[in-house]
């Protein structure tokens, strides 16, 4: 997917992106690292189309798809967002079994026919996330929120990848969960990269090191640099 010339504009004023123009290629994970205030979750959250309902934001320039703009008129937002996981920075899982989180996505979205590629996908999707093992056993006698912190993470990782996105968005996955939580969800991560993109806000140079193909560094809305990691942090 493709950035060109990309402002963004919040209801009260604030220009939050400046001419912000980048590339997603297949298969990598990009970092937007930057300062906090600097637009790294407005230039996620443009992505797919998580501004729509914020009052007054204003949006210039374009973003392509598969080489559609996809603000485009007729572009359906709902249609648009399927395309994207999305992994926030506070497990979120929903107050449901660890089944029914897996399952309500592809079940809405009528991704399987039967009950058994429904099983077989959850499977899957907990397997990808390093989670089956843990809960294979408790899948209906649990409900995500009594999972521990880094697993409540890897089950909504699982929930993100349920729906087949393309993409996966993540805005700074591990920033409220422990060390070694962090370690499982950045192998993750670099496991999951071989099947789609991931783009991932961190504000931790090391974290972004660590995991990331490419960086995108941001300052006060706009995006200075962007290149392969290694080049990125030698340069300094
Ligand atoms: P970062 O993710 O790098 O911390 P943000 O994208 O959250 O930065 O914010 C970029 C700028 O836009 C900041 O000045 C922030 O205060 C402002 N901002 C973010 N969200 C809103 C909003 N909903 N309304 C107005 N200003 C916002
Ligand atoms: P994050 O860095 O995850 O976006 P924040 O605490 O910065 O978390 O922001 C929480 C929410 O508030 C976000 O949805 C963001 O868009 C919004 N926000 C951030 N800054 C402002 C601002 N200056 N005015 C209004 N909303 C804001």
């Amino acid at each position: 997917m493709t950035v060109e010339e990309l402002n963004l504009w919040y209801g009260d004023g604030t220009h939050a992106l400046r001419d912000v123009t980048f590339d997603l290629y297949p298969r990598e994970i990009l970092a937007f690292i930057g300062p906090s205030g600097c637009g790294k979750s407005t230039a996620l959250k443009v992505l797919n189309r998580m501004h729509d309902n914020d009052h007054g934001v204003r949006i210039e320039g374009r973003v392509l798809m598969h080489g559609e703009d996809v603000y485009a008129r007729h572009v359906d937002p709902p249609m648009h967002r399927r395309q994207f996981g999305w992994v926030a920075q506070k497990p979120n899982p929903f107050p449901l079994s660890i089944w029914e989180n897996v399952a309500y996505g592809p079940r809405i979205h009528g991704l399987k026919r039967t009950r058994e590629e429904l099983a077989d996908h959850v499977e899957d999707c907990l397997r990808r996330a390093h989670l089956w093992d843990e809960v294979k056993d408790h899948l209906h006698d649990l409900e995500g929120t009594d999972l521990s912190g880094g697993q409540q993470q890897r089950l909504c990782i699982a929930r993100a990848l349920s729906t087949e996105p393309d993409v996966l968005l993540m805005d700074e996955p591990t920033g409220s969960i422990d060390p070694i939580a962090t370690a499982a969800v950045e192998e993750l991560a670099m496991e999951l990269k071989h099947r789609l993109s991931i783009v991932l806000v961190t504000h931790s140079m090391m974290q972004a090191r660590r995991v990331a193909d490419r960086v995108a560094y941001f300052h006060l809305g706009e995006l200075r640099e962007v290149g392969p990691t290694e080049l990125i942090f030698n340069a300094a």
